[in-house]
């Protein structure tokens, strides 16, 4: 969405609220990572603030996802909450208008949309668990073993000396 930063720049008002919502649209293409599906739109909160002609801008953009643990494969789903943090700076003044402490305005607009999908998908967990202390499965009977053990043998410790020698052993 198209933010007009007017009644800041004009002075009429040093605080500005947006809440918006964005969706999967084929210039700002939402693509979730491998396993995860987005539930849409992105709802968008955010405020611009003008001190003195400095200007900041904090939003947040939650997404709901669906996806699999990455130990024991059970479905899972949650909202994933991105905090995103610039400085306005107008163009023109900027030498590298890149960089990403800085959101551009431009004839007093400002569009922050491609910019928020970007940071949600590199801030997005690359892996998402059920629960952090979750057991996953046994790696030779499959079983979850969030719901309890399995009846299979269980490895003796291995002395870690005799552990290093094994892996010499290997890959010899
Ligand atoms: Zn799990
Ligand atoms: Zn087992």
């Amino acid at each position: 969405m198209i933010i007009n930063l007017k009644p800041l720049l004009s002075g009429k008002t040093s605080v500005l609220d947006f809440s918006y919502e964005i969706t999967d649209t084929e210039d700002n293409p939402v693509i979730p990572p491998d396993d995860v599906s987005f539930t849409m739109p992105i709802v968008v909160n955010g405020k611009i603030t003008d001190n003195a002609g400095y200007m900041l801008l904090t939003a947040t953009a939650e997404i709901n996802y669906t996806s699999h643990c990455a130990r024991c494969l059970e479905d899972l789903s949650g909202k994933f909450v991105l905090t995103f943090n610039r400085t306005v700076a107008t163009a023109g003044t900027l030498q590298n208008e890149s960089n990403d402490e800085f959101v551009i305005v431009k004839n007093g607009e400002l569009d922050i949309d491609r910019a928020l999908v970007e940071d949600l998908l590199l801030e997005f967990p690359s892996r998402l668990l059920c629960k952090e202390e979750c057991a996953g499965l046994c790696p030779k009977c499959a079983k979850n073993l969030n719901f309890g053990p399995c009846d299979c043998p269980k490895k003796k410790e291995i002395d870690p000396r005799l552990a290093i020698l094994q892996k010499l052993l290997e890959n010899d």
